[in-house]
């Protein structure tokens, strides 16, 4: 019987784990899975779970430890994952890990490699920070990166422009020390397993994207 293959991305809120993660799938013609979109559906639905979940996002807390696996749970057994998936922002705690293994055994996948985004905080600071998004259609702008053509103004739609709650410097501080306390018994977890691959998130999206698809063929 053949295993389907799972691959986990894992690194702090902005180490552009979810677009790497996003560009791997189709490579692998797979599905991509990711905790936060999840998450924030079942706030956007007004979901029990979402409820839940919706205290613990506002303030930058990762969602307790079941509601998270229920989730990724529910999502990894559709049919469209039957070959294998790729996965983000889970999981983010030893429990978590410790419950996936259990799930994925259950479910005949085989937890292939762990992906881990490594990027300092100040770099974090610098991508997030400058985000801004417009209030009518969603378009994503950088102040630095890709600025709008007239300050504060969308160039798709004429909206105003915003900075989004939770990519303000506290807010983003907040989640990265909370990430890092809670996922270092995790990294030594899947260390240990002889899972865990570092990639240096600091540098180019195709940059990283290579040596993200270095590790998935080794
Ligand atoms: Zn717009």
């Amino acid at each position: 019987m053949s295993m389907a293959d799972v691959f986990v991305f894992a690194g702090p809120p902005g180490s552009g784990k979810g677009t790497q993660a996003k560009l791997l799938a189709p490579k692998l013609k797979v599905p991509h899975i990711s905790l936060g979109d999840l998450l924030r559906e079942a706030v956007r639905s007004g979901s029990k779970v979402g409820e839940i979940a919706k205290n613990y996002l506002d303030a930058g807390k990762l969602v307790p430890d079941n509601v998270a696996i229920d989730v990724a749970e529910e999502a990894v057994k559709k049919e469209e994952c039957r070959n294998g998936f790729v996965i983000d922002g889970f999981p983010r705690t030893l429990e978590q890990a410790g419950l996936f293994d259990r799930s994925l055994g259950k479910l005949k996948f085989n937890l292939k490699k762990v992906l881990y985004i490594d990027i300092p905080l100040e770099e974090i600071l610098k991508r997030l920070t400058g985000r801004r998004s417009c209030r009518k259609c969603g378009a994503i702008y950088h102040l630095t990166y890709n600025p709008p053509k007239k300050d504060g103004i969308c160039d798709v739609c004429g909206g105003e422009l915003y900075q989004r709650h939770d990519d303000t410097d506290e807010v983003i501080k907040v989640r990265y020390e909370v990430y890092k306390k809670q996922t270092s018994p995790l990294i030594d977890y899947y260390t240990k397993a002889g899972k865990l691959v570092y990639i240096n998130g600091a540098k180019d999206v195709s940059e990283v994207f290579k040596e993200v698809s270095k590790a998935v063929a080794s």
